[in-house]
């Protein structure tokens, strides 16, 4: 049957409106198996980068491989130089030194590795009624319900009193034991199930069950406690004031999954930030491959769920004296770079979801498979707390994404006076850099598994890719 012409008034609406285009709408056989390997490489990634010291170390391996070196204090670095700045294995900053004057502008492109989740308390270990448990105090906003009754890992680093360091990973490997949160059983939460979620659980309840056998032989006070302590000492050494000076967290133990029957979304701990980081370092590691014009910076930050506060957030100095340090062996003045810098903050926005549609506005809310979301600005209330970006430097943006065909959308964090928040935009803005947000719409953001779109994490790559290259 022949196509019916469109009229006229359908051909000016497709030149006049604004409309999102859906990626996967005639989508090629190409982009669609462009879109599942690099989503297979995602998947990798996540699974093996679960907190920001792990998202930090694979970004060095993978950094190195290819070409990377450290940074150095003192050193001039020239056009085509690779090098990274480890932050305390916490956070890090990329940058591949381009052809051009420093004073013309740096392209940056921020993501944070750090995600909500579970923090033991220094002094954790307790024995109660026959079992065995972690004290917490949780990291991040999470609806704490959600993180009950799922299977969780513990990772982290503990420095034992001789100054030693142990890295911890329990609960990733097949055979591994898990740990969890109990819940009361329905049949006796009439109380508890007449409070707010917000009040159902509270923050002391959020205790980690760990062990249940006593110490065999004698019977002593506390020996099931013993009995773990014993073992945590004959694995690694660990004695119980070891803690004090350990940071170690429960995360979600699940791999992550291809979700729905056409697999065209992944389900997984952790999209936000690093369907964002992910997206960056393969997008700066490829735009390193040639020497780039503008030199270009990755930033993977911490501390982002809490404020970026720190050495190792995004309000730290380290970065800026990375930066500074580059311009002054290259005789570029600092000032000016920055002044000429332009920067992508690659956080990612709440996806619309029909099941809770009040809460978004429906016209200006980011769309599932309809690209990266530009997030002109966060915040709450009357924009209390956002970088806005201007309307020049989106309009930049904008034309980088469309020349290069990058399949993306605007949106904003629900609707007006419902909520709001923030992403490490302000404080890169603050250093004089143009900056605005860029990322991957996320379905049950914060959860212990959050939704993304395969095809909205390959746009991301796309769009940090043109923003590289230009
Ligand atoms: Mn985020
Ligand atoms: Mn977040």
């Amino acid at each position: 049957m022949a196509k019916k012409e469109k009229t006229e008034a359908e051909l000016l609406k497709e030149k006049l409106f604004y409309e999102r285009k859906n990626a996967l709408e005639d989508i090629d056989k190409k982009s669609e198996k462009d879109i599942d390997e690099y989503a297979s490489g995602y998947k990798n990634f996540i699974n093996s980068a679960k907190t920001e010291r792990e998202a930090v170390k694979y970004a060095i391996e993978y950094a190195s491989n290819n070409g990377f070196k450290e940074f150095q204090y003192g050193k001039k670095y020239n056009a085509g130089d690779k090098i990274y700045y480890n932050n305390r294995g916490k956070a890090i900053y990329l940058a591949v030194i381009g052809s051009e004057n420093l004073e013309n502008g740096i392209n940056i492109a921020a993501a944070h590795v750090d995600s909500p989740r579970i923090d033991l308390k220094q002094c954790p270990l307790y024995e109660d009624s026959g079992m065995a448990f972690f004290k917490t105090h949780y990291y991040g906003g999470i609806k704490k319900y959600q993180w009950t009754t799922i299977p969780l890992a513990l990772h982290g680093k503990v420095m034992l009193k001789d100054g030693s360091s142990l890295d911890i990973c329990i609960g990733e490997k097949d055979d591994d034991p898990v740990f969890c949160i109990t819940d009361l059983l329905p049949h006796l939460g009439a109380d508890q199930m007449s409070k707010t979620l917000k009040k159902a659980i509270s923050g002391e309840n959020l205790n980690i069950l760990i062990g249940s056998k006593p110490y065999p032989g004698e019977k002593t006070k506390d020996s099931i406690k013993l009995n773990i302590m014993n073992m945590l000492n004959k694995s690694y050494g660990i004695v119980e004031s070891d803690f004090l000076s350990s940071e170690l967290c429960l995360v979600p133990a699940e791999k992550a999954r291809d979700l729905g029957f056409d697999r065209s979304m992944i389900c997984a701990y952790g999209h936000d930030d690093r369907v964002c980081a992910y997206p960056i370092l393969t997008a700066a590691v490829e735009a390193s491959k040639n020497i780039p014009k503008h030199t270009l910076v990755t930033i993977l930050a911490d501390k982002e769920e809490i404020g970026s506060e720190g050495t190792t957030g995004m309000k730290t100095m380290a970065f800026d004296d990375m930066i500074k340090e580059i311009c002054e062996n290259a005789k570029a003045n600092y000032k000016k770079a920055v002044s000429n810098s332009k920067c992508l903050s690659a956080d990612v926005n709440a996806c619309f979801d029909p099941n809770y549609a009040e809460v978004y506005e429906a016209k200006n809310s980011a769309y599932l498979n309809c690209g990266v979301c530009l997030t002109k600005f966060t915040g709450a209330g009357g924009k209390s707390s956002t970088n806005d970006a201007s309307a020049e430097y989106v309009s930049e943006i904008r034309k980088i994404f469309d020349d290069a065909g990058v399949i993306w959308q605007t949106g904003e964090l629900g609707k007006v006076d419902q909520g709001g928040g923030g992403t490490v935009a302000m404080y890169i803005a603050k250093r004089n850099i143009d900056t605005v947000d860029v990322g991957v719409p996320v379905l049950s953001m914060h959860a212990p598994y959050e939704v993304i779109s395969k095809a909205d994490l390959y746009s991301a790559y796309l769009a940090f890719s043109a923003f590289f290259k230009n």
